[in-house]
């Protein structure tokens, strides 16, 4: 259970600075704190370290892809139950469907709406608390 007083945190995993640099401001304009990471490894890394409320997760990443970070943050007692927002650009049909079955919380398409992603990314948080 989060503390309702503080802020909630988010782990953005982003290999793109520009997109890192979006998703950042558009999260911290809503009140989220935000640590981000650029690599699969780094990503899990970070997830052990900070426990962000929910992660945000390129599914195209060095190292280990998103499905791979996913994997690997499912198998650790001290990751397993943040929810993860896949983000990805390969809006093929059945991609949404893919991504939930292998775990996720929520999926986002790229490019990011400006106007929605923090809202969306809340709402993903939200319903995860229930
Ligand atoms: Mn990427």
């Amino acid at each position: 259970m989060t503390d309702d007083n503080r802020n909630p945190r988010a782990l953005l995993v982003e290999d793109n600075p520009l997109n890192r640099e979006l998703a950042t401001d558009l999260l911290e304009v809503a009140g989220f704190e935000v640590c981000v990471a650029s690599t699969g490894p780094e990503a899990v890394e970070m997830a052990c370290l900070y426990r962000p409320d929910i992660l945000v997760l390129d599914i195209r990443l060095p190292g280990l892809d998103g499905l791979g970070v996913l994997r690997d943050l499912r198998n650790r007692p001290e990751t397993c139950a943040i929810p993860v927002v896949a983000c990805t650009a390969h809006t093929m049909l059945g991609d949404e469907q893919k991504y939930l079955f292998a775990g996720c919380a929520g999926y986002i398409a790229k490019p990011l709406d400006t106007r929605t992603f923090a809202i969306l990314i809340r709402g993903y948080l939200e319903k995860n608390r229930g």
